[in-house]
């Protein structure tokens, strides 16, 4: 056997995947179909909980992924829910990444593809993956006609995935019924920061600075909705034109921005589908290779590299061989936990195509509805900003606890630093809260004990390699703590 895990898919999911199991000591090669790295800008929001994500990742000296990210995109205070007029505010949220991210896909493809050649990660381009087999021993990937061998295979290759199809995994869902247009252009008198457009009688376009200077310009003409999915098809295969893009700018803004260049032109529907497994045995589906939506929010990727996260800890553990059933097939799985949140986003989104494509007046007064709420600041845009931004999931935790428990852990400050930086996909960190240091014997090769200052009134929090609450006690109770933490990281 060649490596352990073989990913199928270079795109972001896949890139990541395999870096953040290479950072836990698995071997792992990525096959990529295409010649090399997309060109398809596709992804522009990168959302706090990514970033988070991105953090565990070292690069030269103590910088991390996120680092280059924050360095190389630019930062804007406010997302937006269905293009409502009324924003999310992202600056209170408890986070070290208070914002939402601009940075194109092909940026953050680039860092990881670059973070990986610098560890001597395989990335094979040209490689097409076109079956594969699996038994108790491993998986045999044909790729380019060849078979390689490997102990695991991860599908990241995208919504029409070969592995998911493969795997005999369902990808159930609802058909399109509308199209969106998308571009990314030069404008000579652009719009002052992002603006959103929406009138009943026309439709609704987007204007997004991006930061090299050139804009994104997204939307949906109010011709283009409530179509079947062969008009959709049919739709879909006229190539967009720049004649069509410069009216639609014109007919919902009155004017076109000085559009002078379209360097890149697409369009997106509102199919929705999730897997309805996310294993079989030895193989995986992570990304859009699991889940497909209308691109509202941008979630897409983040959720597929929050999927990534979750994973990569999980399957070294695995193959480490240390991995309780708790994480490979109990409540703390990766199916058991992602599946939801791929449910939850197939319905945030379309309740987001609702609100952002129902052109009519009674489509006009929902909008108007929501936008009010969310500008009132109270639990629904908290609700919202929780969802969108990613910091509002948790798991839930396989055994009733503390209430902390399946949360995602904020960046404790630490007696040395802070949590999120200390992090690391191969062990767990244990956070001792107690003036004594009490916790200190429970280290070990898989456990980092910590101390950390006073936070919620907990004693210890046992803290999952992905960032989240795997345990929390207020109590100094070393054997219970100790016993928690054999339950999480032994396989008995
Ligand atoms: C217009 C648009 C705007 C978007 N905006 C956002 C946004 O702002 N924020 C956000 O979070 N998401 C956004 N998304 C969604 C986001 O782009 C996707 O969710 C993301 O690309 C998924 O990454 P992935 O790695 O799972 O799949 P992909 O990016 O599709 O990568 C899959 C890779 O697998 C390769 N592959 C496929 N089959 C094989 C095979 N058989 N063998 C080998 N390789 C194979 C493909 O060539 C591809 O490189 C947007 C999407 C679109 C279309």
């Amino acid at each position: 056997m060649s490596v352990d895990v073989i990913v199928a898919g270079g795109g972001p999911v896949g890139l990541l995947t395999a870096a953040l199991l290479d950072a836990a000591g698995v071997s792992v090669e990525v096959l990529e179909r295409k010649a090399g790295r997309s060109q398809l800008a596709k992804a522009t929001t990168m959302h706090p909980r990514t970033l988070e994500v991105l953090t565990q990742l070292r690069t030269e000296g103590d910088r991390r992924l996120s680092d280059l990210l924050v360095a190389l995109g630019h930062p804007v205070p406010q997302a937006h829910f269905a293009v409502l007029p009324a924003g999310l505010d992202y600056t209170r949220l408890d986070t070290p990444y208070p914002f939402v991210l601009i940075v194109p896909q092909t940026t953050t493809e680039q860092v990881l593809a670059d973070h990986l050649r610098r560890r001597g990660t395989p990335v094979h381009y040209g490689h097409d993956v076109t079956a594969f087999t699996q038994d108790a021993d491993g998986v045999r990937v044909t790729v380019n006609g060849r078979v390689r061998e490997a102990g695991y295979l991860v599908g990241a290759d995208g919504a029409r995935s070969l592995v998911r199809q493969q795997a005999g995994i369902d990808f159930r869902g609802t058909p399109p019924s509308m199209v969106g247009f998308v571009a990314d252009v030069t404008l000579t008198d652009p719009p002052d920061g992002v603006v959103h457009h929406w009138d009943h009688r026309h439709g609704q376009l987007s204007v997004i600075p991006l930061p090299d200077g050139n804009h994104r310009v997204f939307g949906t003409e109010a011709a283009d909705t409530g179509l079947t999915p062969g008009q959709v098809r049919a739709r879909q295969a006229q190539a967009p034109t720049v004649d069509a893009l410069r009216a639609n700018l014109r007919r919902m803004t009155g004017g076109d921005h000085g559009l002078r260049e379209v360097r890149w032109q697409s369009t997106a529907n509102d199919t929705t589908r999730h897997a309805a497994k996310y294993r079989s045995n030895r193989v995986f589906l992570a990304g859009d290779a699991a889940h497909v939506h209308l691109p509202a929010g941008g979630q897409g990727l983040n959720v597929g590299l929050q999927d990534a996260a979750n994973l990569a800890w999980k399957l070294a553990a695995e193959i480490h061989g240390w991995a309780p059933a708790v994480i490979t097939e109990g409540a703390a799985g990766y199916e058991s936990e992602r599946a939801p949140v791929a449910a939850e986003l197939a319905g945030n989104t379309l309740a987001q195509a609702a609100l952002m494509t129902t052109f009519t007046p009674a489509g006009a007064a929902l909008r108007d509805l929501m936008s009010a709420l969310i500008a009132k600041g109270g639990d629904t845009a908290d609700d919202l900003a929780g969802r969108l931004s990613g910091l509002g999931l948790s798991y839930v935790p396989p055994a009733p606890g503390h209430p902390l428990d399946g949360c995602r852990a904020p960046d404790l400050a630490l007696s040395d630093g802070t949590l999120h930086r200390r992090l690391a996909v191969d062990r767990f960190l244990l956070a001792d809260f107690t003036a004594g240091a009490v916790f200190t014997p429970l280290g070990s090769a898989r456990v980092e004990v910590a101390r950390a200052l006073p936070w919620s009134g907990l004693s210890a929090a046992l803290i999952r390699p992905d960032g989240y609450i795997a345990r929390a006690w207020t109590a100094p109770d070393v054997e219970e703590v100790a016993a928690a933490v054999r339950a999480w990281t032994t396989r008995p």
